[in-house]
C-alpha cells in the first residue's frame, strides 16, 4: 500500500480509484478436507483473493506454502495486477495458495488437495473469470490436476482455465522457463547498455526453484559468473564462479546445495548468499528477504527482483538512498505472467506456439515494457519501482474510466 500510496501521489491518481484500489475486490477463503493416506481426514485452507479486473480476468499464481494466509495472497495479488498493466496485457490480478508444506504431503495427498481446490471454488475461476498457474511450490503437473479437475465439472475440455500447464495438457513450452527469461533478457539490456562483458560479471542467486534455478542456466550459458546460491537449506560461495549443470545434479541427487565440493565456503541459512560480494543480487525465492536487518549489509550495486516482494519498503527507501539499482518484481518477473498470457490466447484460439517463436515475443513485450518504463523513472526522477506502478495505475485508470463512462451510459 505503501508503494501504491507513493505512486499516487506522484502521478495525481483520483481519489476513487486510488480508494478502489486499497482493497481486493473478492478474497475467498475456504476449508479443503481432505481423506489422508492413513484414512483420517484433514482440513486445508485454501485461498483466492481476486484483486481487481478493471483490465480483464484476475490471473496470478497459486502456490502451496505453510506460510501463506490472507495479508500474503492480497498484497500478491495487487502486484498482480500492476504486473500484467505495466505490461500491457488484458488482465486483472489475482493469487491464491493453500496452507501445506508441499514435502509433508505425499503425492496422492497433493492431488487430492489440488482438485479439492478447484472443487470449492470451481464458481469463481474460469477463462474469462480468473486463471490461475503456478507459484511457489506448484508446477505443471499440479496446474494438470486442476484444469482437469475444471474440466471434469465443465464437463468438456477448458485448457483456457489455467496456465502453466504441461505441452500435453494445453501448455506452452517457454512457459517453464519464461519468468527467470524475462528477468534475463533485463539483465542483458542493461549490461549491453553498459558495454559489459558478461564473464566480467559476478551473479549471486537466492532460490533455486521454479525462478532461480533457470536464471541460473540461462545466465551460466551466456557467460555469466555465478559467485553464489541459495536453496531454503542454505547458502554456497565460490568466488571463480560454480559449474551450474553440476551444482544442479548435486541438488537434484543430494536435495540439497550444502556439502557441495565446488563450494569455498558455505552457510545453513537461504539469505547469507544476499550479502556475498558480487555485481548482481537476484532474489528469486520469497518476499521480505532483504530488509532492515541486512540491507547494509547488502555489497551488490545492481538487484534484480525475480521473486515477488523480496525487499521491504523500509530497506527500499536505504537502497534507493544508496543508489542501487532496483529492476522491481512487478516488472523484473513478469515474463512468466506474459508467457501465461500467450498459452491462455493459444488455447482459446486452438493454435500451438513455437517455442523460440514465443521466446522472441517475450523478448520484444518485457524490453518495450523496461523501456517506457526507463524513461519514465528518468523523467520523472524516480525509482524503476515508482515508474512502473506509475506505468500501471495510468493503464487501470484509463480502464476505470471506460468501465465508469459504460456503467453510467443513460439505456434508451
Ligand atoms: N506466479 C507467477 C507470478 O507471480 C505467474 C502468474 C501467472 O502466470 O499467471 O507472476
Amino acid at each position: 500500500m505503501e508503494q501504491l500510496d507513493r505512486a499516487a501521489k506522484k502521478m495525481d491518481l483520483s481519489q476513487n480509484l486510488h480508494e478502489i484500489l486499497q482493497h481486493p475486490e473478492k478474497l475467498h477463503i475456504v476449508s479443503l478436507p481432505i481423506v489422508m493416506d492413513d484414512g483420517s481426514t484433514k482440513v486445508f485452507l485454501g485461498y483466492r483473493s481476486q484483486y481487481s479486473s478493471i483490465l480483464g480476468p484476475y490471473k496470478g499464481g497459486i502456490r502451496f506454502s505453510r506460510d501463506v494466509d490472507a495479508d500474503e495472497v492480497k498484497a500478491l495479488s495487487f502486484w498482480m495486477a500492476i504486473k500484467v498493466a505495466a505490461t500491457n496485457l488484458p488482465l486483472g490480478g489475482g493469487k491464491g495458495g493453500v496452507v501445506v508444506d508441499p514435502r509433508e504431503v505425499s503425492e496422492s495427498e497433493l492431488e487430492r488437495i489440488s482438485r479439492q481446490y478447484v472443487r470449492a471454488l470451481y464458481d469463481n475461476l474460469g477463462p474469462n473469470k480468473d486463471v490461475p498457474a503456478p507459484d511457489v511450490a506448484t508446477n505443471p503437473k499440479i496446474m494438470g490436476w486442476m484444469v482437469g479437475e475444471y474440466s471434469h465439472i465443465a464437463g468438456m475440455p477448458v485448457p483456457a482455465a489455467f496456465t502453466g500447464k504441461d505441452v500435453d495438457d494445453g501448455g506452452i513450452a517457454a512457459r517453464a522457463t519464461s519468468t527467470a527469461r524475462g528477468g534475463f533478457y533485463l539483465l542483458e539490456k542493461m549490461r549491453i547498455k553498459q558495454n559489459k562483458e558478461a564473464n566480467s560479471m559476478r551473479i549471486a542467486i537466492q532460490g533455486f526453484g521454479n525462478a532461480g534455478r533457470v536464471f541460473a542456466d540461462l545466465a551460466y550459458a551466456a557467460g555469466y559468473n555465478i559467485v553464489g546460491i541459495s536453496d531454503s537449506r542454505g547458502s554456497i560461495y565460490c568466488e571463480s564462479g560454480f559449474d551450474i549443470a553440476d551444482v544442479s545434479s548435486y541438488k537434484k541427487n543430494t536435495g540439497s546445495l550444502l556439502g557441495y565440493s565446488g563450494a569455498t565456503e558455505e552457510w545453513p541459512e537461504s539469505r547469507a548468499v544476499l550479502e556475498v560480494d558480487c555485481d548482481v543480487l537476484i532474489p528469486a525465492a520469497i518476499e521480505n528477504q532483504i530488509d532492515s536487518s541486512n540491507v547494509d549489509r547488502i555489497k551488490s550495486l545492481l538487484i534484480v527482483e525475480l521473486a515477488n516482494g523480496p525487499i521491504t519498503p523500509d530497506a527500499d527507501r536505504v537502497l534507493e538512498g544508496r543508489s542501487v539499482v532496483v529492476v522491481p518484481d512487478v516488472l523484473a518477473n513478469a515474463g512468466g505472467v506474459i508467457v501465461s498470457y500467450y498459452e491462455w490466447y493459444q488455447n482459446y484460439h486452438g493454435e500451438q506456439w513455437d517455442e523460440d517463436a514465443t521466446n522472441e515475443k517475450l523478448h520484444v513485450q518485457i524490453t518495450q515494457a523496461y523501456d517506457d518504463i526507463a524513461k519514465m523513472s528518468q523523467e520523472q526522477d524516480c525509482s524503476m519501482r515508482e515508474a512502473t506502478f506509475i506505468q500501471a495505475l495510468r493503464r487501470i485508470n484509463d480502464g476505470y474510466e471506460k468501465i465508469s463512462q459504460i456503467q453510467h451510459r443513460k439505456v434508451i
